[in-house]
Formats: C-alpha cells, sequence, structure tokens
C-alpha cells in the first residue's frame, strides 16, 4: 500500500495529540497555544490571521500535491454536510433572517457542486515554434468578505474554490454572522488538519470590522481582495487600489409574455422569490407581466399560496419595510429584510395560511418595491402592454447591476432580445433564477456571482492567476 508524505504526517499528527504532544486543531482543544496562534483559524488580530495564512500558504503550495488537495477538499464537504443542521439553526437564530429549509438546501447546493482543483485544466499550445503552457497559479494569501445573507454557504463555497487553486484565506466575515461563521471556519480547519492538510488555511478574526478589510488590503502578504456583498462594499474594494474580484447587488427583473407556460411561470416565480425569504442576491425582486398574461399569472401565483395585497394594503406596507433616503427615494429598513410574509402581512392586520410565503400586489413601474433591493417575500407585478414595454422597465429596475434576470416565454425571438438588452450574469429562462447557480439547474454552483469585477460564476479559476511557460528551441515538442 502506498502511503503520502502528508498522510504519513497527519497519522503522526493523530498519534502525537493523543498522547499529549504536538497538539493538532480539535474541536475539544480548550485554549489557544498562545495569544498569536489563534485557536483553529480564528485570531484575535488580524495581522495574526493573514501572518498564519501566509505561512500556510507556502506549506499548501510547496508540500502538497493535486491529489491532497483534492483529498482535503472531499474532507470538508464531508465535515460541512454532517454540519448543515446545526449551521442552518445558527444561522436563523443569529442573523434572525431566511427560512430553515431552504438554507439546507443552500448548504447542499454548495457542498456537493462547488468544483475542485479538477476545473483547473492546462491549455497548450504546439507548433512550429515550441510548446506553450498556461496554467492556473495562486494569488497566495486572499482576504474574502461574506454576507450576513450566506454567511456559512459563501465560506465553504469560497473555501473549496480558494485552496483548489492553492490560495489561503483570511475571511472579513460580517459582524451580524459572526458567531456562526467562527464554528463554521473552526470545523472546516479541524477537518482540514485531520485529513493531513496544513493548519490556518483558512482564518479570521473573531471581531470582524471595516479596519480589518483596510488594514488586509494595505497588507503586501494579501494579494486578492475578494468580496461578497452590497455594492457600498463592492465600490469599496475597488477603491483599495489592490487586485480584487467584486460580487455585488442585484436586483433580479422577471418577464413574462404572452407566450409563456403560465401555470410554470406562476410555480417557478413562487418557489424562486419565496426561498429563504428572497434574501439571495438572485431571486426574483419584481415581475413584468404583458397583456393577458398578467391575470393568469397572478391566478397561478395566488393557487401556489401567495397573498394578493390590494394598493391600499401595499402603501401602508412601504411605510413600514421600506424608509425615507438621504437624498430622495426609499431604502430598505433592514429589520424586515428575510423575515416571514406572515410576519411582515401582520403588520397590516392581514392574517394567512402557514403555506403562504409570499405576498404580491400590482404597482407601477416606478414604485419603490420594485426600484429598491428588498430581499424580503413581498413581490410587486407590473402589467405590461407589450414586451418592449416589459423590456424597458426591467432594465431600469435592474439598476445597470447586470447581476440576474430570467424569462418566461415560448418566443426564442424574445427570449434572445431580452438577454441582449439586460447583459446580466445569470440570465434564465422558464424557471426560478436559483436555476443559473445550479440549484435545480445545470452547472456549478458558487455563493459569489461576481459580476462587477466580470468573474461571473466563480469557481476554484476565477481565484487564480494564469502563468505561461513557453518551450522554444529544444522544447519537449514530441511530434
Ligand atoms: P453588506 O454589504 O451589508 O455586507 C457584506 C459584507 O461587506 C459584510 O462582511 C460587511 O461587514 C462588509 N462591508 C460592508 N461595507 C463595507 C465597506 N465599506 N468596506 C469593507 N467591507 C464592508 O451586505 P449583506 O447585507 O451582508 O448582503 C446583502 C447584499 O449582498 C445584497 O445587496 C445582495 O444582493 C448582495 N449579495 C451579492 C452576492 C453576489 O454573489 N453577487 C451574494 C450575496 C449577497
Amino acid at each position: 500500500m502506498d502511503i503520502s508524505s502528508q498522510e504519513i504526517e497527519a497519522i503522526v499528527k493523530q498519534v502525537l495529540s493523543g498522547m499529549g504532544g504536538t497538539p493538532t486543531a480539535s474541536p475539544s482543544a480548550a485554549a489557544p497555544r498562545c495569544s498569536t496562534c489563534g485557536d483553529r483559524g480564528v485570531f484575535e488580530n488580524v495581522d495574526d490571521a493573514v501572518e498564519a495564512a501566509w505561512k500556510a500558504q507556502r506549506d499548501w503550495v510547496t508540500n502538497y500535491k493535486v491529489e491532497d488537495r483534492q483529498r482535503i477538499i472531499e474532507a470538508i464537504r464531508r465535515c460541512a454536510r454532517a454540519h448543515v443542521e446545526e449551521w442552518c439553526h445558527k444561522i436563523v437564530e443569529e442573523t434572525g433572517m431566511g427560512r430553515y429549509e431552504d438554507k439546507v438546501e443552500k448548504h447542499l447546493a454548495v457542498i456537493n457542486k462547488t468544483p475542485g482543483p479538477e476545473c483547473l485544466t492546462t491549455e497548450a499550445i504546439s507548433g512550429d515554434a515550441g510548446l506553450m503552457l498556461e496554467e492556473y497559479a495562486p494569488f497566495g494569501v486572499i482576504c474574502s468578505i461574506t454576507p450576513t445573507t450566506n454567511p456559512t454557504e459563501t465560506i465553504i463555497n469560497n473555501t473549496i474554490s480558494m485552496i483548489a487553486g492553492g490560495n489561503t484565506v483570511v475571511f472579513n466575515v460580517h459582524p451580524r454572522a459572526k458567531r456562526v461563521s467562527a464554528d463554521c471556519l473552526q470545523a472546516l480547519n479541524t477537518a482540514i488538519v485531520e485529513a493531513g492538510g496544513p493548519e490556518n488555511l483558512i482564518t479570521m478574526t473573531r471581531e470582524p470590522t471595516m479596519e480589518n478589510v483596510d488594514k488586509m488590503a494595505a497588507n503586501p502578504k494579501v494579494r486578492l481582495m475578494a468580496g461578497t456583498g452590497g455594492m457600498g462594499m463592492v465600490n469599496a474594494l475597488l477603491r483599495s487600489g489592490k487586485k480584487c474580484i467584486g460580487a455585488g447587488a442585484g436586483n433580479p427583473p422577471v418577464i413574462v409574455d404572452e407566450t409563456a407556460d403560465i401555470e410554470l411561470a406562476g410555480r417557478k416565480i413562487y418557489e424562486g422569490a419565496s426561498f429563504d425569504n428572497n434574501i439571495l442576491c438572485f431571486a426574483e425582486k419584481e415581475v413584468f407581466a404583458v397583456g393577458s398574461a398578467y391575470d393568469g399569472l397572478v391566478h397561478e401565483m395566488q393557487k401556489q399560496g401567495s397573498y394578493l395585497l390590494n394598493s391600499a394594503q401595499t402603501e401602508q406596507l412601504v411605510k413600514i419595510v421600506l424608509q425615507p433616503k438621504k437624498g430622495g427615494g426609499h431604502e430598505v429598513n433592514k429589520k424586515w429584510v428575510g423575515q416571514d410574509a406572515a410576519r411582515i402581512l401582520e403588520t397590516i392586520g392581514v392574517k394567512v395560511p402557514d403555506n403562504c410565503r409570499l405576498a404580491i400586489c400590482e404597482v407601477p413601474a416606478d414604485h419603490p418595491f420594485v426600484l429598491v433591493e428588498q430581499m424580503m417575500p413581498v413581490l410587486p407585478l407590473v402589467r405590461c402592454q407589450s414586451f418592449e414595454e416589459a423590456m424597458d422597465k426591467a432594465l431600469i429596475a435592474e439598476h445597470g447591476n447586470r447581476h440576474t434576470s430570467s424569462i418566461f416565454s415560448k418566443d426564442v425571438d424574445h427570449m434572445t432580445r431580452f438577454a441582449r438588452l439586460i447583459e446580466t450574469t445569470i440570465y434564465v429562462k422558464n424557471s426560478a433564477t436559483k436555476a443559473g447557480v445550479g440549484i435545480g439547474g445545470e452547472g456549478h454552483c458558487t455563493m459569489t456571482i461576481a459580476g462587477p469585477t466580470g468573474e461571473g460564476i466563480t469557481c476554484a479559476k476565477s481565484f487564480c492567476r494564469r502563468r505561461r511557460c513557453m518551450l522554444a528551441e529544444g522544447g519537449l515538442r514530441i511530434i
């Protein structure tokens, strides 16, 4: 039987830890070994977190083979699967947002469908002038900023994608999800070490702060900043002067035209817009229905369980879930982000049955429910006279984020025209938009959809540098 050097090292570490020798990172470890060593990846000070991840990265690229990366990533998937239920309960408890059962589905999607090193395919050109190879190389230490809406989902997804390419990661998690994020990071680090990997492959500071982000942007040992969250954060990263990958806000419009399968549209829009109480950046946020499709769609959505607000109720709700924004317009009142439809409707005296996961309302295209990225299960519907009107209004509602959009139609010309106009990273035809990240659709999954910087549906490739080796005279061509 062949045993790799890393496997031997892992066995030795386990034996030593059992003898009270060199401690491995284990969940039962009562206290960190020293004030700057961290506790299974969780550090008090950001410079220590970066230093530890930097040392781990040197070890990771020098002493571990691709098959070791595969083995350790499989251990991460197993560990995450074993903790899914625990983390989903903790997220609901800590962030107070979303639905437990949908969070389980999101976790399983990132655990099972985030690609590892297998997607890092080498390219070669062989010709008269020699042999050219291009390969995916690590950046080094990556700072990853994670959102409150997908806290551990993004940690699992980014960990797999980033370490697959030979990087290590320092997370700056959302303060509103810092406890569950630390639990997840420590469990993953434990699994990594138990599978023979280095300590501190992923690190974080116990107290995430903006100052820490600035320090990482200024630290030459951090080679790439990756941010998943709102546009304020993405724009701050873009100004940092360091290479960055930004995954920002969306406000996905849906068009339902007169050729659409209305039963399918009603079912899939209800499913997508109510999924995890609509806190996903790629979830359906407003619908533009054309001509006769409108009434049928409302009927189908009511059949699915939606509550149809009248216009007085709609305006009452605007005053509760939105608030005036400095400089004009509205912004979301964060207290209501990701709450259950029943709880939101209660505020205006409406009681709905348990199966009601979504409120819908008819509004004009310039209504704040259309223009504000609400992230709650209140879906505005706009009645349009023509497909052209629906496209123009959808384009305005999307705000140029170029994030996600969808269409229900059987008209290929309509499908193509809307795709060309809206230019979103994710474009879904005849299904819920979550199909665009592999949840009920083909293709790999990510929780970091990097529209602003262009990497799109990120995977290990997105977090690597391309390096070229040119073998010229006397090169290795065999033909
Ligand atoms: P948020 O912008 O409030 O926070 C995201 C992260 O950025 C947090 O860790 C926060 O601490 C940090 N942050 C905020 N301002 C910052 C600044 N100036 N400098 C550095 N860091 C800063 O977002 P949220 O409420 O956690 O998440 C919801 C938002 O994120 C929505 O707009 C949603 O569309 C977007 N989102 C996008 C994606 C994507 O893949 N494109 C995925 C999830 C969420």
